[in-house]
């Protein structure tokens, strides 16, 4: 059996750190191919070499003398290389990246840096070989990632190669250049690698022992969510910001590979698994809740709205014509609800306004700001009669006013609109009736 482990940025900010990662490898000799991200923060005030390397990039960009932040870089490597008592310097790679630098060699490539050295570090320390992420992993000449040449590739280069550190973040386009995912992307890369391995498990280590049933800031000390499906997590995505990237789970679930969420600094603990599907029942009847604050409801009337085809088309359209997208759309017979995000229509909206009148010549339409979107999700809500009903009646004896209610066609989800001010107590609420009181 094969494990694919990545290791994210505070797993590997400090000698002290990469310690504790060597020693979970170690600790199982299925943990054969291992993803690292650049060094994190080692306390709230430091700074992220991808940060620094970013902000290193803008200078040569301007022109400017790059020299000192570089090296201030390079301390970051020393410190940790030294920390591990290895005998490996970093000299010549900062000699070319140098190079590169006034070579204008790009942002990416600049960014890039961060994920490659901490890889040769960790290469060195665990005695496996290092693959350049830029040979194995692949962009089209438009920037999208190649998920079939690189498969190929990075699966008949892992298969020669018993144990590697590849690392995370970016691949190479057809002209060579270097090219990143966004930001947090070497959690995509640990996901590819895993794929092409077709790994048992990819473990994910970060610093939270997984995902927690609420967030944390507005629950104390909430549960950990033993296991979760694919989907609903998809759900629950504003809650995975920081954790996971989002778009980790599209090559490891087309391979049917679990994900394991796990920490660093408690490596006892079992932390989260993302699965297909499951057998398990969670705990309590919802897996998880999560919300966002800033959303703007576009109510839009209309006499007869129910018989005339097209409505909704001619509706969208409008919202199309603006490039805005939209979270949900609840509706009645005469009425539709286009649920949208604050920052980004404040600026378009008397242009929307205007596209809906002329495509959808409505009776009225009525903005309402200041919502906040609340998701209930759970696999269990399938088969529990009066999830619904809990729900509400919690949240009416929090005082609290429903705007909104739109329950999915999977049954995975209820997503109730708010307003902002009620947004945290909501959460409240939800989080007691179904994990505190257990009802
Ligand atoms: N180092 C990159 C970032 O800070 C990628 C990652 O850590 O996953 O975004």
């Amino acid at each position: 059996m094969i494990k694919v482990v990545k290791f994210g940025g505070s797993s590997l900010a400090s000698a002290e750190q990469f310690a504790k990662v060597g020693k979970i490898i170690q600790a199982d000799k299925e943990r054969r191919y291992v993803v690292p991200s650049a060094p994190g923060k080692r306390n709230s005030k430091d700074t992220k070499v991808t940060d620094m390397l970013y902000a290193c990039y803008a200078l040569v960009e301007a022109e400017e003398d790059f020299r000192v932040p570089l090296m201030k870089i390079k301390d970051r490597y020393d410190t940790i290389i030294n920390g591990l008592n290895l005998k490996l310097s970093l000299e010549e790679e900062f000699r070319k990246i140098t190079e590169n630098f006034k070579n204008k060699a790009g942002v990416d490539y600049a960014a890039s840096r961060g994920e490659y050295l901490n890889g040769i570090i960790m290469a060195n320390y665990l005695g496996y070989e290092f693959v350049d992420a830029a040979e194995v992993i692949f962009f089209d000449k438009d920037g999208i990632f190649d998920a079939d040449k690189t498969n190929k590739v990075l699966g008949k280069r892992l298969a020669k190669t018993e144990r590697a550190v590849i690392p995370g973040f970016y691949g190479s386009m057809p002209d060579g250049m270097i090219r990143t995912f966004s930001r947090g992307g070497s959690d995509i890369t640990g996901s590819i690698v895993a794929r092409a391995v077709r790994a048992s498990c990819y473990e994910n280590w970060t610093d939270v022992s997984g995902f927690l049933v609420a967030d944390p800031r507005i629950i104390d000390n909430p549960q950990t969510i033993k296991t979760i499906t694919y989907r609903e997590l998809r759900e629950l995505s504003y809650m995975g910001a920081g954790v996971l990237h989002e778009d980790a789970v599209f090559p490891v679930r087309k391979a049917g590979i679990p994900i394991n969420i796990r920490n660093t600094n408690a490596p006892e603990d079992e932390g989260t698994w993302i699965v297909e599907s499951t057998c398990h029942q969670s705990k309590y009847t919802i897996t998880g809740i999560a919300g966002k604050k800033g959303f703007v409801s576009v109510n839009i009337d209309k006499d007869m709205m129910n018989a005339e085809v097209g409505f909704g088309r001619k509706v969208l359209a409008a919202f199309e014509e603006n490039a805005i997208s939209f979270e949900h759309m609840p509706s009645g017979i005469d009425t539709m609800t286009v649920f949208v995000h604050q920052p980004e229509f404040e600026g378009k909206e008397q242009a929307v306004i205007s596209a809906i009148h002329r495509l959808a010549q409505p009776d009225s339409i009525e903005l309402e700001g200041d919502l906040a979107l609340i998701a209930v999700v759970g696999r269990g809500m399938k088969s529990t009669r009066g999830t619904a009903g809990r729900i509400f009646s919690a949240l009416a004896h929090a005082n609290i006013n429903v705007k909104m209610i739109d329950q999915g066609s999977s049954e995975l989800n209820i997503i109730i609109g708010v307003s902002n001010a009620d947004f945290e107590n909501a959460i409240r609420a939800i989080y007691d009736i179904f994990v505190e009181t257990q009802l």
